[in-house]
């Protein structure tokens, strides 16, 4: 029996056949994969697990390719680190960061949906590859190409962070740059992939790209000792991440590899573009599309695809949703790099700033256990903070110049070895 039965309409239900599809032909609702969990139970163990590769294939049982992986075979296993200098600021108990900023080898969370997509990519025999990005889908849909011989034509706005642009250029990819927003990119991306057969990771391969994000949850689980945390803050651009990490959650409760699962997912965006926290927070079942405007690009998707199942899971877990300002994402960002020496780009901005907020409402629990995803790399958006953090102290080669500078600087405290 095969793990992956098909898939399945997430709004009527229908059922399809396992292709390079993702919208149900009867009601246009998006597809996802369907399990055979009982199939899948009588072979997953920790155990298993635990001697499995250092990388989110550990947990391939539970991911939508046939085979074995052919790309991004060392993707994930990111560290969960312990942040007991921001949660001392946050004022909060116990504070992890699920570090994907430093994930292999594009440095976001993106590596992970694309080493699926692109295994699932040639397993359906695909030779050309592509996506409609923001900026990390781009630089990592690029990089797996690359590893894996496929052409790739990558479609992005025309404006993006400069890191991302080069970032997926080095790859040797075709890089479309649109004159139009990220929802422009995608609508066109829907009639690119009918007309030229592509396997594009976010349209037609949508749905086992998507379950790639599942593994955040997995390893996150895995790492805090085979437990779910109390609550979860993630960013949303589509809103897919937000909710397969609640899927992966659910998965490994009904698989009986975590015991219990109390967790509470909150969905953090900027607040030039927020149409998901805002449906949350107006307790609405109808997503209002926006025009985006925000220095968070990565997550500037002003009509999410899985935006309604992301603020749905958000209500459901018994969690919530905030948003924030430019100015906070910046905060946010300075305030990850001064506590914990890591630097996030500006979806880790808004997904720090945002728990803070949570936390100053009383919405987060102080006393509860906190993950907060860290999704990408701050080396990719140095615009957002050019001339907003401090500045270099130019000096000569030699002490003179030095003691003159530090005492521009008011001196030098009593210090040394102790
Ligand atoms: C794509 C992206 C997200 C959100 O992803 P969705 O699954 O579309 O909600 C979050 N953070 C970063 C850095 C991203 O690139
Ligand atoms: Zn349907």
């Amino acid at each position: 029996m095969a793990k992956v039965l098909g898939l399945r309409c997430k709004e009527c239900g229908e059922v399809y056949p396992k292709n390079p599809v993702h919208v149900c032909e009867l009601c246009f609702g998006p597809l996802e994969i369907i399990y055979n969990y009982d199939e899948i139970a009588s072979r997953l163990t920790k155990s298993k697990i635990l001697d499995g590769p250092l990388s989110m294939w550990r947990y391939a049982d539970l991911l939508p390719i046939d085979g074995d992986p052919t790309v991004g075979r060392q993707v994930g296993y990111t560290p969960l680190v312990k942040a007991d200098n921001l949660a001392k600021v946050l004022g909060v108990r116990e504070l992890y960061v699920k570090n994907d900023s430093v994930n292999h080898p594009t440095l976001s969370f993106k590596d992970r949906v694309v080493a699926v997509a692109l295994s699932k990519a040639r397993e359906f025999g695909f030779d050309t590859v592509g996506c409609a990005s923001t900026g990390n889908l781009a630089n990592s849909v690029a990089a797996h190409a690359a590893e894996g011989k496929f052409k790739a034509y990558i479609f992005i706005p025309h404006d993006l962070e400069q890191g991302k642009v080069l970032g997926t250029l080095v790859y040797g990819a075709t890089v479309l740059a649109v004159k139009g927003n990220y929802d422009e990119v995608n609508r066109l991306c829907s009639e690119v992939a009918g007309k030229y057969g592509w396997g594009l990771a976010n349209v037609n391969l949508r749905p086992f790209y998507g379950d790639g994000s599942k593994t955040v949850a997995y390893e996150i689980a895995e790492q805090l000792g085979w437990r779910a945390p109390q609550n979860i803050v993630a960013p949303s651009a589509g809103g897919s991440l937000l909710t397969k990490i609640y899927k992966g959650l659910q998965e490994f409760h009904k698989l009986g590899l975590i015991p219990d699962l109390p967790t509470k997912m909150y969905c953090a965006q900027a607040t030039g573009c927020c149409p998901i926290t805002t449906m949350v927070k107006e307790r609405s079942e109808i997503m209002k599309p926006v025009k985006p405007n925000t220095i968070a690009k990565s997550i500037a998707i002003g009509n999410p695809a899985d935006g309604y199942y992301a603020a749905d899971t958000c209500r459901k877990s018994g969690g919530w949703a905030e948003d924030v300002t430019d100015d906070e994402v910046i905060e946010g960002i300075r305030l990850l790099a001064e506590t914990e020496g890591i630097f996030t780009e500006t979806a880790g901005g808004v997904t720090v700033s945002t728990a803070r907020k949570l936390i100053n409402q009383g919405i987060l629990a102080r006393d509860e256990s906190i993950v907060l995803c860290i999704t990408g790399n701050g080396l990719k958006t140095q615009e957002a903070i050019l001339g907003k953090i401090g500045h270099t102290i130019p000096i000569s080669p030699n002490l003179a110049s030095l003691a003159e500078a530090l005492a521009g600087l008011g001196g030098v405290p009593e210090t040394g070895r102790k």
